[in-house]
């Protein structure tokens, strides 16, 4: 009897079975993969990150390794059929005549279309992904030949990776009793509220739960960076913080370990996400800042006005975009939204993508323009320009040019002499009192915990949407509001083909936008942006071959060497509409302090759908007014992760404690002193990237902490 999958999956997978199944599996691996001018799959990648690279054959690829021996089991069984000789089996010893790699290549393409297309669909599919990952990633140092062949470099030849100056940090054992303000987190909202604090004179404790690693171990690992992160994210909270997501079919406990868009990551290192962004660095326009006003509040939902305008905003917009650095063009992209003053840097360089949808743009009489971004197009704040790299995103600059709380906000804190930054050391209780608040932290997190008690004038949480709020409900502070309204982005992408490649690997990611569907009478509910697709990393490709190409084999093997370079398209990010049963709140599994994990639920309202159709109409129109053929949607509609790379929304301001979490300036309402300075303060989330109006935003709060301290 073959081998069939459900006791595959459960019962085999151990060293033995693995070394039994490896003749089968080198056959398969050069049959998806097959030897052309290039090396077949086996030798060009697969084989090391299958048996020779610990990190992946033995911690990675635990879930695969028993639909991998199974599957090899069953094609030697088909192969033996074949061949006339034994049956397999159960014993591994036993399985040591021929089979599956003794057929000739017609015949084993035969038998592997066959368990493709039956029951051993989900072995098959296994091996399938295996093979892509290890031919067309790279990862702990391996660079598989599937990179060179499509041409893809990590690096722009002739570039050498610099590594900037660490930023001082201190050690546990000098973290003082007590600091003017403890700033727990060190993204955006934190990384604005040292500088801001620390210029005024304030002694701040700046503290980061996540190691210290320097940029060339946040860069280039295509399995564990955070474009494709499907395994232990580079900057995931690693093992011992779990999460409950409340999906509509069951709650799933995920540990920090697992796919981080389930498990709903942003980033966690010193800079938060801004280490590793794309930097889309966007106002929101004046409408974004009225929701409800403008379009009242559909049943279920829970849209609200932010506590503060557009005109009231701009003046921190402007410094926000000269205190962090953004390259950007004035025009297309500027004009709804008055500006006191230009951008510190001219726009990043065109590339072909943007050639091609500005002129459509222009046919079809859409605005449009090169989108805003936080990185050097020339050398800026002491460092290089941006070398155009085609992994940007999800990554760390080669030379630095990526403006973030890192590279901009932290340092300026650390140069006072005021500013105490302590990574690796998890703040796990805030306290507020009359006369003074406090925090516990464990510090040397990752290697040998010691607990600290500091007490502050004020505590500044800054841990991003999701852990501001399970800090603070942790804790015992704020209203029901806390943890409510959690909402991101509505996203959606529209692929096709292009006659010529418009999106070679030449960085930093996305170049052009329209914001005409934004608060437009095409799309509901404030509608989004829409900007050409980020340059896909060569593993993501393998996985989206376009229509008619084989999903395996000579013919998938030549698209992507070939065809792949026209795959490209469109990805437009809208509204959220937020919900009050959409949040986080404690679940019942314990982290590794033995704290509740935050429980995750997210509901979609149907505005939000209609947003992300929209989005999806206009995304096809723009793209057919380029000549883009084979036009579609990728994946329908998207699902209702529960948490992202946008989220917000979970202690949002407004004008009383009846309709939001805080003050108008993130003073968290029914404490003294205690202030909320990140993403958790939005609202409502515009119909762009957040990043920009965090950064103005905290600005706009530190200042005013300065302004109204606490006695
Ligand atoms: C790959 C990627 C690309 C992105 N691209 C863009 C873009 O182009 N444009 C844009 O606008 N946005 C982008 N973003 C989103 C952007 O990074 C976020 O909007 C932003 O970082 C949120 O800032 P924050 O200050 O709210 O929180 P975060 O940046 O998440 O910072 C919070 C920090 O707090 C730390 N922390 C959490 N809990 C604790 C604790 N208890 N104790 C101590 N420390 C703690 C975390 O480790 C983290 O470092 C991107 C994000 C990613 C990951």
């Amino acid at each position: 009897m073959p081998a069939d999958e459900s006791n595959g999956l459960t019962a085999k997978g151990g060293r033995t079975d693995r070394a039994a199944a490896l003749p089968a599996l080198r056959a398969a691996a050069d049959r998806i993969i097959p030897a052309d001018a290039w090396p077949a799959g086996w030798e060009g990648g697969v084989a090391e990150y299958l048996t020779v690279d610990p990190i992946s054959a033995d911690r990675d690829l635990a879930w695969a390794w028993p639909a991998l021996v199974s599957l090899a089991a069953r094609l030697d069984d088909e192969a033996r059929r074949i061949l006339g000789t034994a049956p397999s089996s159960d014993d591994p010893a036993a399985r040591v005549s021929a089979g599956f790699a003794d057929l000739d290549p017609a015949a084993q393409d035969a038998i592997l279309a066959a368990v493709a297309a039956g029951s051993g669909a989900r072995s098959f599919d296994a091996l399938r992904r295996v093979c892509w990952e290890g031919y067309y990633a790279s990862s702990d140092g391996r660079h598989p030949a599937g990179l060179d062949m499509v041409g893809f470099r990590g690096v722009p030849e002739g570039v050498t990776p610099i590594e900037p100056e660490p930023l001082k940090t201190i050690a546990p054992a000098a973290v003082q009793a007590h600091y003017d303000a403890v700033i727990v987190g060190s993204g955006p909202g934190g990384g604005v509220a040292a500088q801001v604090l620390t210029a005024a004179g304030k002694h701040v404790l700046l503290v980061e739960r996540a190691p210290y690693l320097r940029n060339d171990q946040i860069r280039g690992d295509h399995l564990h960076g955070k474009r494709n992160a499907v395994y232990w994210p580079t900057v995931g909270p690693g093992p011992g913080h779990p999460r409950v997501a409340q999906l509509p079919e069951g709650d799933r406990v995920l540990d920090g370990i697992d796919d981080a868009s389930i498990y709903g990551l942003n980033a966690d290192a010193v800079g938060g996400g801004t280490r590793i962004w794309q930097g889309m660095a966007w106002r929101f326009m004046p409408e974004d800042f009225s929701m409800r006003t403008l379009y009242g509040n559909p049943h279920g939902a829970s849209l609200a006005d932010w506590p503060v305008s557009y005109e009231e905003m701009e003046p921190y917009y402007t410094k926000a975009e000269w205190q962090l650095g953004v390259a950007g063009e004035e025009g297309g992209l500027t004009r709804r939204m008055p500006r006191s003053a230009g951008y510190p840097m001219p726009a990043m360089g065109t590339e072909p993508s943007r050639e091609l949808l500005g002129a459509a743009a222009e046919r079809l009489g859409w605005g449009w323009g090169p989108i805003p971004l936080a990185i050097n197009s020339v050398p800026w704040d002491g460092r290089a320009a941006c070398v155009r790299c085609a992994q940007c995103i999800g990554n760390t600059c080669p030379v630095n040019a990526k403006n973030g709380s890192q590279s901009t906000f932290i340092p300026r804190a650390i140069a006072t002499g005021l500013c105490d930054l302590l990574p690796d050391a998890e703040v796990i209780e805030v306290r507020d009192g009359a006369g003074s608040a406090g925090v516990t932290i464990m510090a040397d997190a990752s290697t040998s915990p010691v607990e600290l008690t500091v007490s502050a004038d004020v505590v500044v949480v800054s841990a991003g949407a999701v852990e501001t709020a399970r800090l603070l409900l942790a804790s015992g502070l704020g209203n029901d509001h806390v943890g409510r309204y959690l909402h991101d982005h509505r996203t959606v992408t529209v692929l096709g083909e292009s006659a010529h490649p418009v999106k070679p690997y030449i960085g930093p990611g996305h170049s052009v936008a329209t914001l005409d569907h934004v608060h437009a009478d095409t799309i509901p509910w404030g509608g989004g942006v829409i900007v050409d697709l980020m340059g896909l990393l060569p593993l993501t490709s393998a996985g989206e071959p376009a229509p008619g190409v084989p999903g395996w084999g000579a013919g998938h093997k030549e698209w992507m060497r070939n065809g792949r370079a026209n795959l490209f398209g469109v990805f437009a990010m809208g509204q959220e509409i937020p919900l009050p049963t959409s949040r986080v709140t404690l679940a019942a599994v314990k982290d590794r302090w033995g704290r509740p994990g935050a429980a995750l639920r997210k509901d979609v309202h149907w505005t939000s759908e209609q947003v992300e159709d929209g989005m999806a109409v206009q995304g096809a129109r723009w793209l057919e007014a380029a000549g883009i053929t084979n036009i579609r949607r990728h994946g329908g509609p998207a699902t209702a992760s529960a948490a992202g790379e946008h989220s917000c929304g979970t202690a949002r301001m407004g004008t009383s404690p009846e309709n939001s979490a805080t003050d108008p300036f993130g003073r968290v309402w029914g404490t003294s002193r205690v202030v909320a300075c990140d993403s958790s303060l939005h609202p409502t989330n515009g119909s762009v990237n957040p990043t920009l109006t965090i950064v103005a935003n905290a600005f706009r709060v530190a200042e005013n902490l300065v302004a109204e301290w606490p006695r």
